[in-house]
């Protein structure tokens, strides 16, 4: 029933279309996206939007109804519509039939999660890898997986498994080409849980993944060009322009991970100082943190709770990384000059103030003279790592809807 397809935009492993069922596809995929934009709205507005004829538009609405994707939205007749025959109400991306499913696999544990057509998170449970790392990190998830697939709410039909991790990711093999925190090597990952699981699988790097999150669901201007940096365990960035994010040629993911940062005296396993992984990321914040007491041991959840207890030692540990990361994004912007750069970073998603150290930070370093609003913190929340799970299952979709779900 569902066919093995390869990541948007690259070659996959799918049989090529006739010419028209690709002008179907195509088509498909701009009403969807259209909708997904501009819904509730009505038929004749997504051909004007799309350029298609209200014929066509009306066929595309016919068929990505019947498939699950959209539905009428009742009582919202628009005024004059319908003066001939039955009233067309406005449609919208259905968002209670389908679901997509998504695994983060990251350090300390992986998030698993559904969320449906708009991104909405609809489950999501994190599993501990309980200190295993390598090939025993996912061979319990493979074993679980049938089971979590299984928990699927409302009886929806699951139509893809997003799979996303941190460090090189060939998402056109679906391979993890090395994840040094977790000790991974050139693992076949999209065959693995295509296997386990009897589903389409996309994966990708996170900060891809996110990014693709940002174009398809976020801020508007992640449309024309975004850079995202992402500040955990590990640190990276991707960059996207007129709504596709780069990945470029054998490199399968841009590395930000050192960059030198100004001012920074940190040691890097590389042997330099500064580099920002080490500067700015999530381990070096809370071994700092426990190596001055401020928590009994290095511990996200421990310095989350000193920080809301107003302990002046963890709030400037906090801004002294969030100076590091406006620095490093003073550094991004500079050289691609993007509209937007979205940050996912625990303490500046959790509270405005540490943002705006970012910000200042940023605008006081920023060479082209950026505007400190350039930067925004990623909208998520706590959702942010079932969202990038579940991404490039739902990117998939609107790229083929069609193909994604015919069957
Ligand atoms: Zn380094």
């Amino acid at each position: 029933m569902f066919t093995q397809s390869g990541a948007p935009g690259g070659t996959g492993t799918a049989t090529r279309p006739r010419t028209g069922d690709a002008r179907r596809y195509v088509n498909a995929a701009a009403v969807l996206r259209t909708v997904l934009d501009h819904g509730p709205v009505a038929r004749s507005r997504v051909a004007a939007l799309t350029g298609l004829s209200p014929a066509a538009v009306s066929r595309q609405v016919v068929d990505l109804t019947r498939l699950g994707l959209l539905r009428e939205r009742p009582g919202s007749a628009a005024p004059g519509a319908g003066a001939v025959g039955r009233p067309q109400l406005p449609v919208e991306v259905d968002t209670d039939r389908i679901a997509v499913a998504g695994l983060h696999i990251g350090l300390p544990s992986t998030h698993f999660a559904f969320l449906d057509a708009r991104g909405n998170v609809l489950y999501h449970r994190e599993l501990s890898h309980r200190g295993r790392t390598g090939p025993a990190v996912l061979r319990p998830l493979l074993a679980r997986l049938p089971g979590l697939l299984a928990a699927v709410p409302d009886g929806r039909a699951v139509v893809g498994l997003g799979a996303v991790t941190g460090g090189a990711v060939d998402r056109e093999r679906g391979v993890i080409v090395r994840h040094d925190p977790l000790d991974l090597r050139d693992v076949p990952l999209g065959a693995l849980l295509a296997e386990a699981s009897g589903l389409p699988v996309q994966v990708d790097n996170h900060a891809r993944a996110l990014t693709q999150a940002e174009i398809l669901f976020g801020h508007p201007a992640a449309r024309r060009s975004v850079v995202h940096l992402f500040v955990g365990h590990v640190v990276d960035a991707a960059l996207a322009v007129a709504g596709t994010v780069h990945v470029g040629p054998a490199s399968p993911t841009g590395d930000v991970a050192h960059l030198p940062v100004p001012e920074s005296d940190a040691l890097c396993p590389c042997g330099r100082t500064g580099c920002l992984a080490v500067a700015a990321s999530d381990t070096t914040l809370f071994e700092a943190a426990a190596a001055e007491g401020v928590t009994e041991r290095p511990d996200r959840a421990a310095l989350v709770a000193a920080v809301q207890a107003g302990d002046p030692r963890a709030d400037r540990l906090v801004r002294r990384r969030a100076e590091i990361i406006g620095r490093a994004l003073a550094l991004l912007a500079d050289v691609v000059n993007p509209d937007l750069l979205v940050l996912t970073e625990h303490f500046s998603c959790l509270d405005p103030a540490y943002l705006d150290v970012v910000r200042t930070e940023f605008a006081r370093r920023s060479r082209l003279r950026r505007d400190a609003a350039l930067v925004v913190a990623q909208r998520l929340g706590a959702d942010v790592l079932a969202v990038a799970a579940g991404a490039p299952a739902l990117s998939a979709l609107y790229a083929r809807p069609v193909h994604a779900l015919a069957s």
